[in-house]
């Protein structure tokens, strides 16, 4: 179902449509789709085909190659990207970096480091979180000595999503261990392939890899790696925290799974049975369906030209990664015994490989696993819910 749109955005969207199916290629849209695991150049990959179309950062100024679109149809992009069945787009250069160097980097650092995000040439992470430093972020420990025209960098981030992949990660470094815990904070660029950088695998519930500690032993990052005044790093860290909310509301993705969803409970068993004929069911997935159409238009109001995400990214945030936890659950009520059988080769399927319940219901359970990050990352909805309760003035 389609959220009703004017005249001129629902012209958009049909173009955006047909094109998107055009260049995503069947290959890589029937992993992606399937949730196999999705190797570096894969998702570099798509991220090279969107640019020679002119769509690789359409959230971008036209200066650094982007289209400039207004929120309301990087939204849409981003839903159609989803529905066609896209990998994601990865946001940590193109959608957290580039907008803090748009707005307080250099003109030498936006030279260097926009050009090989926009073309998929060189990958980011997020270096934020530490052990015992996750909600609260700003009592981080990472040092950084000023020594010369470098810092010297020791500490260990965690959590870092798919570091194992990654050139570059931004990161928060305490260069004032004097100062209040939010004024001591420095927001650097780290070259991932330096001299003691060491990225150490963590395994998640469906037993993949994609995140990872990041230990820094006297890594040497020159000054001009410092986005900003030094200290100013907090305001730039959340500053770039309400860009990083927006865009994990994920609408795309739970339109995705609804279809996923009814296609699935439409399909009769071996006694002819459908999960649809349940009114219970029918019941679940139309409330889902409702809500997702109540978040739709929500964002719609919000995403107006000229709007900065607040506090509203919050709200898009939980009410967001509830409905695609909601989804995954209804999926996995509708295969039933089938979700049981846990094949990880299913990931990463060697020639002639047959999951036992059939393609369809290989990862359903592992997503449903996977899924229960949504309420964490990006800063836990608990979180959220606090600064939501702030802003209203409770
Ligand atoms: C899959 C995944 C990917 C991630 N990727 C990255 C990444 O790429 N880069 C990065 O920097 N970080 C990343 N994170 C880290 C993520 O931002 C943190 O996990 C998150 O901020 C929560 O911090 P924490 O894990 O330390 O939990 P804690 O802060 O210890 O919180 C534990 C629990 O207590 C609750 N809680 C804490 N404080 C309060 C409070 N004041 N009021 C109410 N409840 C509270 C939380 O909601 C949570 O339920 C990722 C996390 C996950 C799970």
């Amino acid at each position: 179902m389609d959220f009703e749109l004017p005249g001129d955005l629902a012209d958009f969207r049909a173009e955006l449509r047909a094109r998107l199916r055009e260049l995503l290629p069947d290959g890589l849209r029937a992993k992606a789709l399937a949730g196999r695991r999705l190797q570096r150049e894969d998702y570099l990959e798509w991220q090279r085909i969107l640019h020679a179309a002119g769509w690789g950062a359409v959230h971008w100024p036209r200066q650094w190659g982007g289209c400039d679109w207004d929120a309301s149809r990087v939204a849409l992009f981003d839903e159609e990207c989803a529905l066609a069945g896209a990998p994601r787009q990865l946001p940590f250069g193109l959608k957290m970096l580039a907008p803090v160097l748009l707005r307080f980097g250099t003109p030498a650092q936006r030279e260097r480091f926009l050009p090989p995000i926009i073309e998929g040439r060189e990958w980011w992470c997020q270096g934020y979180s530490e052990p015992g430093s996750g909600s609260d972020l700003a009592s981080l420990r990472t040092r950084a000595v000023r020594d010369g025209d470098d810092y010297v960098v020791d500490g260990l981030k965690t959590w870092t999503t798919l570091a194992q992949h990654a050139d570059w990660m931004f990161c928060l470094v305490r260069t004032d261990p004097e100062a209040r815990p939010q004024a001591g904070i420095s927001f650097l660029l780290v070259d991932m392939h330096a001299p003691g950088v060491q990225v150490r695998p963590i395994r998640l519930l469906d037993g993949e890899h994609e995140v990872n500690e990041v230990w820094l032993d006297g890594v040497r990052v020159p000054a001009s790696q410092r986005v900003g005044e030094p200290e100013q790093g907090w305001g730039i860290a959340k500053y770039l925290l309400g860009h990083e909310r927006t865009n994990i509301a994920g609408i795309g993705v739970v339109k995705r799974e609804l279809e996923r969803l009814r296609e699935l409970a439409s399909r009769p068993d071996a006694r002819g049975r459908r999960a649809l004929d349940d009114a219970l069911l029918r019941s679940d997935i139309a409330e889902l369906e409702l809500e997702l159409l109540a978040l739709e238009t929500t964002q719609s109001r919000m995403l107006q030209p000229g709007s900065a995400p607040g506090a509203e990214a919050s709200l898009l945030k939980v009410v967001g990664s509830r409905l695609q936890q909601r989804a995954s659950e209804l999926l996995v009520r509708v295969a039933g015994a089938r979700a049981l059988p846990f094949q990880p080769e299913a990931f990463d399927p060697p020639a002639g490989f047959e999951p036992a319940a059939g393609d369809d219901y290989a990862l359903l359970a592992a997503q449903y696993a996977n899924w229960r990050k949504v309420s964490i990352y990006g800063g836990s909805n608990e979180i959220q819910l606090n600064l939501l309760a702030r802003a209203m003035g409770l």
